[in-house]
């Protein structure tokens, strides 16, 4: 590794979605710190398929990973009362907050001066959003958002090629129980 590298946190939602994200800034000659705070994902059990399938990634790339704590009540109190939202509405917003100011958290405490989020790699998600809330979070804790859309370059299709090849757990639904019905 170049020792001149930087170092970034990527908040990492899934194996499957931070598998090209962990390989991009690695490529970009980052140290990459893989953080998994995802208190969103309902049930437990599903939770700890998914922290699984990080740990063998993680493993894979050889990568460090930081498992946050476990509290989905983290996550339903920032959706309280957005439940009925659709995917993609209000409710993931808060959710794509949560989970990225807790990753500035980290950053900050840790002396990283860069963040990231593989969240952006989904066709389903929005990157204009995450950006726009990933700069804002940065501007508090005096961070830099790396707003870079993975899913560009066929990064999605790359991404499901590094899950395919390691063999790791794949999901069917978003992650928190209202996501389930989708
Ligand atoms: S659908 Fe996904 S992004 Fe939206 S609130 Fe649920 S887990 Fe979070």
């Amino acid at each position: 590794m170049n020792k001149n590298s930087k170092t970034i946190v990527l908040h990492a939602c899934c194996a499957i979605c931070s598998g090209y994200p962990v390989s991009y800034l690695q490529e970009a000659g980052y140290r990459v710190v893989v953080y998994f705070y995802n208190p969103n994902i309902y049930p437990a059990a599903e939770y700890q398929k998914r922290l699984e399938a990080e740990r063998s990634l993680c493993k894979a790339f050889d990568v460090k990973l930081i498992e946050a704590e476990y509290n989905p009540e983290d996550f339903y109190n920032a959706a309280r009362g957005l439940e009925n939202e659709p995917e993609k509405g209000a409710r993931c917003d808060k959710c794509f907050e949560l989970r990225l100011r807790k990753t500035a958290e980290f950053a900050k405490k840790s002396g990283i001066e860069e963040f990231t989020t593989s969240i952006v790699i989904s066709p389903h998600k929005n990157f204009a959003k995450l950006t726009e809330i990933g700069r804002k979070i940065a501007a508090e804790y005096g961070l830099i958002y790396q707003a870079i859309d993975f899913k560009k370059k066929d990064g999605f299709l790359k991404t499901n090629k590094i899950s395919r090849e390691l063999e790791l757990y794949r999901q069917n639904y978003c992650g928190c129980e209202f996501s389930i019905r989708n």
